[in-house]
């Protein structure tokens, strides 16, 4: 009883060392059992083989992406690099194979050649039919379903436009993970369209100008992993002397079809009241491109072009109010590019939809939501008036309101 005596301060102190001491050899035994445990895991694993290990990684990230080419000038070859299951896969080529055709791991490539030719026309006019679509992100089989019900491709996913304009106003990369895919159809169905009469013209979006100058902030995970398994920062992969990253730079940032014309984002009203032209737009855009590529910092109209008002990033014919392009304003930028339609993407919406009595026209239909897609038609002439619909991922033909 008297054991615990409250009274007894002595006892209490006895009794607090003892806990003391009974805590901490009760410590060292759990954290000397938890290093056993450990220790016989480890061996235990090392025991089990190195291969259970390795599938351990991989399972982790077992995903396919390439080719990321890379042309060597100096010794005349380019180096590819894969991503199989996982693991890297690298192979040289000459130049001289060139064209040729890449197949590593389910992933296909068709090389045109190691140089990239510089397409400065971005005015054209005849009698042709014109198909546009915007703001892919990624969404391989669906672009797919859609080209390929819309009769743009055949079923193998060659060109079958005949001489048609096909219209990419931008935004192939981020957010979806198959984006190496998607630009390597691309580039595939480019060359076909020349060779079939017709024309492909890839514009640039904000997104492609994001990656050529390093902002991955919508990069899929998927490929924040494959450019640490090739260990390079992921823009380096469309750097200068890649074969798709020297496509990409040569891609306009605008281009205009008869009547028609197209750009990411949009043309802010001061292109017109300024009286600048499509070339200056366009070659002062691309003069910009790249900041890590400039001789000194974006500065004057070139920033412009590059910032919220530029023809990446407008989205003035989606406000109201003083943000927003007045009817007037429209009809400014019409006349003075002496055309009857803006067409565009960037501002998505559920399916294609017409602003300002069909003034302008927004072709993001929100691809990147990976469940839905259209694609805009345009039976075009230069001086006729233009005859649109709308093509459905089903294939089917729509009014355009
Ligand atoms: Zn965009």
């Amino acid at each position: 009883m008297s054991f615990i005596q409250p009274s007894n301060e002595l006892n209490i102190m006895t009794i607090n060392k003892k806990l003391l001491i009974l805590l901490l050899i009760t410590s060292i035994v759990i954290i000397l059992s938890a290093f056993n445990v450990f220790n016989i895991n480890v061996t235990k694993t090392q025991i089990s083989s190195k291969n259970s290990i390795q599938n351990e990684v991989s399972a982790a990230f077992i995903e396919n992406d390439g080719p990321y080419l890379f042309v060597n000038k100096n010794e005349l070859t380019a180096t590819g690099y894969w991503v199989c299951k996982g693991e890297v896969k690298k192979d040289i080529f000459p130049l001289k194979s060139f064209p040729k055709t890449l197949n590593y791991c389910g992933l296909s490539a068709e090389i045109v050649s190691a140089d990239v030719k510089e397409n400065n026309t971005i005015e054209y006019s005849g009698d042709f039919k014109i198909a546009a679509v915007s703001d892919f992100h990624g969404q391989y089989s669906l672009m797919k379903s859609l080209l390929q019900n819309n009769k743009i491709i055949d079923q193998q996913g060659n060109w079958s436009f005949a001489d048609g304009h096909f219209v990419i106003t931008g935004d192939v990369f981020d957010r979806g993970d198959k984006v190496t895919e998607i630009l390597w159809f691309l580039y595939k169905l480019e060359h076909q369209a020349l060779q079939a009469g017709g024309q492909l013209h890839l514009l640039l979006g904000n997104h492609e100008v994001m990656i050529l100058n390093g902002d991955l902030r919508y990069l899929n995970p998927k490929y924040t992993e494959v450019a640490k398994r090739l260990n390079m920062p992921f823009e380096q992969l469309f750097s200068k002397n890649s074969i798709l990253g020297n496509w990409l730079r040569s891609k306009p940032v605008l281009v205009k079809l008869n009547n028609n014309l197209f750009a990411h984002g949009g043309f802010h009203p001061s292109l017109a009241k300024d009286n600048h032209s499509l070339e200056a737009v366009n070659s002062t855009f691309k003069a910009n491109l790249i900041k890590a590529e400039l001789d000194s910092p974006r500065k004057g109209w070139g920033k412009f072009l590059h910032k919220s008002n530029g023809p990446i990033w407008y989205r003035g014919y989606f406000k109201a109010g003083d943000e927003g392009a007045s009817s007037e304003e429209i009809d400014l930028l019409l006349k003075h590019f002496d055309i009857n339609h803006i067409i565009v993407g960037h501002t998505s919406q559920k399916q294609i939809e017409t602003r300002y009595q069909g003034r302008v026209i927004a072709i993001d239909s929100s691809i990147k939501k990976g469940e839905y897609g259209e694609i805009l038609f345009i039976e075009s002439a230069k001086n006729k008036d233009d005859v649109m619909w709308r093509g459905s991922l089903d294939g089917k033909k729509l009014s355009l309101n």
